[in-house]
C-alpha cells in the first residue's frame, strides 16, 4: 500500500504575507493522515512557512535545489541548507527548470544525489513535450530521463524518492492528460524501475501533474500507478489544494 501524496509547487508566486496565509488554511485543511501533503514555495518564504506548520502535518518542499554544497555559485541553494529550513523534499527536473534554466538530464541526476547526501527526498520531475507526444517518442523520452538516474546511481535510490510524470503541454495549459494516458506513462516508469529492482518499483510513488484540479483529480488518482500528484496553479487556492487532497484520501 502506497500512501499518497499531493505536493504543492507554489512557483514563482506570492508575497511573504500570502505565502504565510496559504499555508495557514492549507495547514488547517489539511488534517487527513490517509495522504501526505507537501508545500513548496520559493526560497526565501521557507522559514516562515516552516513556523505555519509547526502544528500540522504538512511538510515542506523546496522547488530546486544545487548540485553542489557550498562554494563559489553565485545564487544557489544547496540541500544541506534547506536542510536547516526543516525541507523535507526537493521537486528536481521540472519542465521549467530543464528548458528555461538548462537543467539536463545529468545536471538533475548531481541534483538528486546531492538532495539525498542531504536527506532529504527528491521529487524527480519526467515528462515529454507536445511535439515528442505527437511523434510518439513519449516512453524514449521518460525512459532516458529516468535512465539518467538508474545508469548512474541504480534503482536502489529510489527507494527513498518520489516520481514526478508530468506532460509538459499539460503543464499550466488548462490540457490534462486523460486518466489512461498518464497511467499507462506510470506503468511504464513503475515497469522500468522495476527491471532494476522488483521491490523499489512495486514502493516507488509516481505523482501525475498538469492541469489537475479538484473536478479532475479524483479521476487521475483513482488509476492503478497514480499516487497522487504535482499541482501548480490549483496549490495557489487553498480551497482547491484541500479538495484535490481530499481526492488523493483513500486512493
Ligand atoms: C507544475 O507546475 O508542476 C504543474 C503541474 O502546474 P499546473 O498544475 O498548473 O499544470
Amino acid at each position: 500500500m502506497r500512501t499518497p501524496i499531493v505536493a504543492g509547487n507554489w512557483k514563482l508566486n506570492g508575497t511573504r504575507e500570502s505565502a504565510v496565509k496559504l499555508a495557514t488554511e492549507v495547514v488547517a485543511g489539511a488534517t487527513d493522515a490517509a495522504v501526505e501533503v507537501i508545500v513548496c514555495p520559493v526560497y526565501v518564504h521557507l522559514a516562515e512557512v516552516q513556523q505555519m506548520l509547526q502544528e500540522g502535518q504538512v511538510k515542506l518542499g523546496a522547488q530546486d535545489a544545487a548540485a553542489q554544497e557550498s562554494g563559489a555559485f553565485t545564487g544557489e541553494v544547496s540541500a544541506p541548507m534547506l536542510a536547516e529550513y526543516g525541507c523535507g523534499y526537493v521537486i528536481l527536473g521540472h519542465s521549467e527548470r530543464r528548458s528555461l534554466f538548462g537543467d539536463s538530464d545529468e545536471v538533475v541526476v548531481e541534483k538528486f544525489l546531492a538532495v539525498q547526501k542531504a536527506g532529504l527526498t527528491p521529487i524527480l520531475c519526467v515528462g515529454e513535450q507536445l511535439d515528442e507526444r505527437e511523434s510518439g517518442v513519449t516512453e524514449a523520452v521518460v525512459g532516458r530521463q529516468l535512465g539518467a538516474l538508474l545508469e548512474r546511481a541504480g534503482a536502489d535510490v529510489l527507494e527513498n524518492a518520489v516520481v514526478a510524470y508530468e506532460p509538459v503541454w499539460a503543464i499550466g495549459t488548462g490540457k490534462t492528460a486523460t486518466p489512461q494516458q498518464a497511467q499507462d506513462v506510470h506503468a511504464f516508469i513503475r515497469q522500468k524501475v522495476g527491471e532494476h529492482n522488483a521491490d523499489v518499483a512495486a514502493g516507488l510513488r509516481i505523482l501525475y501533474g498538469g492541469s489537475v484540479k479538484p473536478g479532475n483529480a479524483a479521476e487521475l488518482f483513482g488509476m492503478t500507478d497514480i499516487d497522487g500528484g504535482l499541482i501548480g496553479g490549483a496549490a495557489l487556492d487553498s480551497q482547491d489544494f484541500l479538495a484535490i487532497c481530499q481526492a488523493a484520501s483513500g486512493t
